[in-house]
């Protein structure tokens, strides 16, 4: 970090001696598994900086927006509406945490067999760990799972900032009624908090800001179906979590550019890993910072993952938004309406999302599939059983893994991976 931010992190209420040991924990993990890494385009420099500055700069910068009457939304789904929070000139600031520090203090609100996710935001406010959450002026939560709506209820009662929005769990025209009015709702609340009026223009710049971002990342999801792939993946994963917490207009910026490099380097043929390395393609639940886990040992075994059907990847920036409205009214239903697009498990039936993994699969050259649930996460666990019979019918390699943030069990993942990796070879040769 650039400077002692200690004063800052004190003013914030943080267990200053908890989070230096959640500090060093970190810049170990990310020494040794990000900057080890070979090869590494030098637009990376950008992101580096941004995880160097996580609980430093960054959080600076929203305290100075906040002084500038700013507010700051915490949001722990992609769900929630970012335009929204925009077109009342807020900042929209992702919260998941994607490390086990604090769970034993999470058990004290939470059941023991609850996803590690939900453990992990609980414990970090517990721990006092989160200085996002410390300075956020609203947090959003939504009912896509029984946990996260459950455990909002506890999240309310320690911070008093949670506001929920209802997410349906069907897309009958019922339920899409359902969504535009807790859209509707949220926009309202989000203009009462911010004493900020939206308006078509407001909306519509703020839909272009996002959707440029969007485009940013689609175009560095296209970049990998190269054969060499000018990036690894656990690069794509970092770039698709800081997409979660950066300035947009600033994250779009350094992420064209890093593309700008990418393009160069398939035309020249540069790629991160030997020709024909096995690729391999990651489905289902989210992974948040600093879970980097599944993508340091399908790399370190000598693979390449190329894609992510997750909402830390292709499902957050698959759709863009129409700006064909001429009212507020118009641009809140088309913004419901990109929304009812997500393909998330909590949905049923949930076909489309079948129908987007397979075109993943094809579009990004991948020989390979890892269907990721985090442990206790019913959503997508149950969900793993109807993409490996899709792709068992097609013959494609699938393994199945069920894990949460520890790091016991990195030996078995790490055995179970390479047998998977054998059976992509073996394919590949024949
Ligand atoms: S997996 Fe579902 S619930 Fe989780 S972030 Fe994505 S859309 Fe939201
Ligand atoms: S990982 Fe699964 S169980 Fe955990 S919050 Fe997300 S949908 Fe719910």
């Amino acid at each position: 970090m650039s400077k002692d931010y200690t004063t800052m992190w004190k003013e914030l209420g943080l267990n200053l001696q908890a989070h230096d040991g959640l500090l060093s924990v970190l810049t170990n993990a990310y020494k040794n598994i990000y900057l080890s890494q070979k090869n590494r385009p030098a637009a990376m420099d950008y992101f580096d900086f941004v995880i160097s500055e996580v609980h430093g700069l960054r959080i600076e910068e929203l305290l100075e927006a906040k002084k500038a009457n700013k507010k700051i939304i915490g949001t722990f789904c992609i769900f929630v509406p970012e335009e929204l929070i925009l077109a009342v000139n807020g900042v929209c600031i992702g919260l998941c945490s994607g490390a086990e520090v604090g769970s034993d203090s999470a058990e004290t609100h939470i059941p023991r067999n609850t996803c590690a996710l939900i453990k992990s935001f609980m414990g970090f406010k517990l721990s006092g760990l989160c200085p996002y959450v410390e300075s956020a002026d609203l947090i959003v939560g939504e009912t896509t799972c029984d946990g996260k709506k459950k455990a909002y209820e506890a999240f309310n009662e320690i911070t008093g900032k949670v506001y929920v929005m209802e997410v349906p769990h069907k897309k009958d025209d019922s339920d899409r009624f359902l969504w535009k009015e807790e859209v509707e709702k949220f926009a309202d609340k989000l203009t009462e908090l911010s004493s900020e009026k939206i308006t078509v223009e407001k909306l519509k710049e703020s839909i272009r800001i996002v959707n440029e971002k969007r485009l940013a990342l689609q175009r560095l999801s296209k970049l990998r179906a190269a054969d060499h792939a000018p990036i690894s993946g656990l690069d794509a994963l970092l770039i698709n979590q800081i997409s979660f917490f950066d300035n947009p207009v600033r994250f779009t910026a350094k992420l064209n550019e890093l593309c700008d490099e990418l393009d160069k380097r398939v035309k020249s043929g540069v790629g991160v890993a030997p020709k024909g390395s096995p690729r391999v393609m990651i489905a289902g639940s989210p992974m948040a910072i600093p879970n980097w886990k599944l993508h340091a040992v399908i790399e370190g075994s000598g693979a390449v993952v190329v894609g992510e059907e997750s909402c830390v990847g292709e499902r957050n920036y698959r759709t863009l938004l129409d700006t064909n409205f001429s009212t507020v009214e118009g641009g809140i239903e088309a913004i419901a309406e990109r929304y009812m697009t997500i393909d998330c498990a909590c949905f049923t039936p949930n076909t489309e999302r079948l129908d987007n993994l397979e075109e993943m699969m094809k579009t990004l050259n991948a020989n390979g599939i890892i269907h990721y649930a985090l442990l206790f996460c019913t959503l997508y666990m149950m969900e793993s059983y109807k993409v490996q019979s899709v792709f068992k019918e097609k013959d494609m390699p699938f393994l199945r893994i069920e894990t949460d943030y520890s790091l016991e069990d990195m030996g078995q993942l790490k055995t179970r991976v390479e047998a998977f990796l054998e059976v992509i070879r073996e394919g590949n040769s024949n």
